[in-house]
């Protein structure tokens, strides 16, 4: 019978590869707390109505890419393909503007869109998403991009730049759609179908058409960048002067528009050449119209979603890991050994150990090269003569070491061993 394989598109993360993602996801824990954010989880399936609303019906996100169905009673639903609509809807459901403690906020989990899988592209991915509301200036916005840096830099990652850009307000906006739609209609016959159309409905859209020569005439149209207004360069500039003050390296790009429909103001991403046609690893922005499109207070907001896929693989590149392995093998000699062994081994363990032991009654030998392919760094030996005398081997498998010790005496001998490493790495 065939087996099942899994959706095309979506990746199991196996065993060999979670130690990044814990990595990564513990880095990220340890920094956005550290800049006040607290985590919240919000379910993957959202009514349909809450990202038409947010990310705007004209958007691809909307458009094309969303898992989209009716459930059995036949109402809209939607698997989430970003978290900050949800994220924003959970805020105004709990009326979280009242919490002083939850201003700030951070989610980890899947995201779902319907693309063509390629290396950096799932249908399934990962993100880390940051959401911050009620703070206007522009001090906060700077911060926000610096906080993404400092995450980059503490995983080590190198080579990665952030882009900026201001799609200003509302109204700057309007005047910036009109040029843009007579820059659109000269070129009209060149266009693709899709972007002939966005012309009327969405012409800012056209940005994030993927057909080159789309891409090719673009390149010619006017720059929104250039026609904010006062009050949005100066918000613009603000940012620009805190972000070198914090010594975070940025470039401007006026052509950067991101997909989505809410972002105004200040938008970035983070950018790699070393992903192929997957250049971003990161992105956000300000979107001060959201909370009250959605139903809620007249609050600002800012964020940012980094894809963890596209993060592990940029750190693959660059690092390697050394591989998470037990430390401690327990291996019994005879019947009468076993039961003394396996308390022993959840003695250990109890104390923040990783042990390995024997379920199996395999012979020393087995078990001893099984202990040599865990890359365990010490082997625990006991049979019937060390039972009757109280004793264990300890195996050194770095040194090649044997020594013997009091039964009594393993564990804190071993516990001092690996102290350091425990209060370094938490559990370990
Ligand atoms: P976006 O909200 O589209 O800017 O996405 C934020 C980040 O999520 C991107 O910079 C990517 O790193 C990641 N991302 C977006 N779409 C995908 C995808 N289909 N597969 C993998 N990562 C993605």
């Amino acid at each position: 019978m065939q087996s099942i394989q899994a959706i095309r598109g979506m990746n199991d993360i196996l065993p060999d590869q979670i130690g990044w993602w814990q990595r990564v996801e513990q880095t990220a824990r340890e920094l956005l707390s550290s800049f006040g954010y607290r985590e919240i989880r919000t379910p993957v399936i959202e009514k349909l109505d809450l990202f038409a609303r947010s990310i705007g019906e004209s958007t691809d996100i909307v458009e094309k890419e969303m898992y989209a169905f009716p459930d059995r009673k036949g109402e809209m639903l939607a698997l989430r393909p970003e978290a900050t609509a949800s994220i924003v809807r959970a805020f105004i459901q709990h009326n979280l503007q009242a919490d002083p403690l939850a201003k700030k906020l951070y989610a980890i989990g899947p995201m779902f869109r319907h693309e063509r899988p390629q290396k950096g592209r799932y249908r399934q991915f990962y993100q880390i998403d940051a959401e911050a509301f009620g703070i206007d200036d522009p001090m906060l916005d700077a911060e926000v991009m610096h906080m993404l840096r400092l995450f980059l830099e503490r995983l080590g990652l190198t080579g990665v730049v952030l882009h900026i850009n201001s799609l200003g307000c509302q109204e700057c906006r309007q005047d910036y759609r009109d040029l843009l739609k007579e820059f659109l209609e000269k070129n009209v016959a060149e266009l693709c179908p899709d972007c002939q159309r966005r012309r009327h409905t969405n012409p800012l859209r056209t940005f994030d058409c993927k057909v080159e020569r789309c891409q090719a005439i673009l390149a010619d149209a006017p720059v929104l960048l250039h026609s904010i207004c006062g009050a949005c360069a100066d918000h613009f500039e603000s940012v620009k002067s805190y972000l070198d003050q914090l010594k975070t390296a940025y470039v401007i790009n006026p052509r950067m528009v991101r997909g989505l429909d809410y972002y105004m103001r200040t938008t970035f991403e983070v950018i790699t050449d070393r992903l192929g046609a997957q250049n971003a690893v990161g992105g956000g922005g300000r979107y001060n119209g959201l909370l009250r499109d959605l139903g809620g207070p007249d609050l600002p907001g800012i964020g940012f979603a980094i894809g963890m896929e596209r993060l592990i693989l940029l750190l693959q590149q660059e690092q390697s890991e050394a591989q998470r392995c037990p430390k401690i093998f327990v291996a019994s000699l005879g019947a009468s050994a076993r039961d003394t062994c396996f308390l022993l081994a959840q003695q250990l363990r109890s104390l923040g150990l990783e042990t390995e032991i024997d379920y199996e009654g395999a012979s020393l030998k087995s078990q001893m090269r099984r202990a040599d392919r865990l890359g365990v760094r010490h082997v625990l030996i006991m049979g019937d003569e060390e039972i009757s005398r109280g004793e264990v081997q300890c195996r050194d498998m770095m040194n090649k070491t044997q020594t013997v010790l009091p039964l009594e005496a393993v564990a804190p001998r071993l516990q001092e061993i690996y102290k350091e490493e425990i209060t370094e790495n938490g559990s370990r």
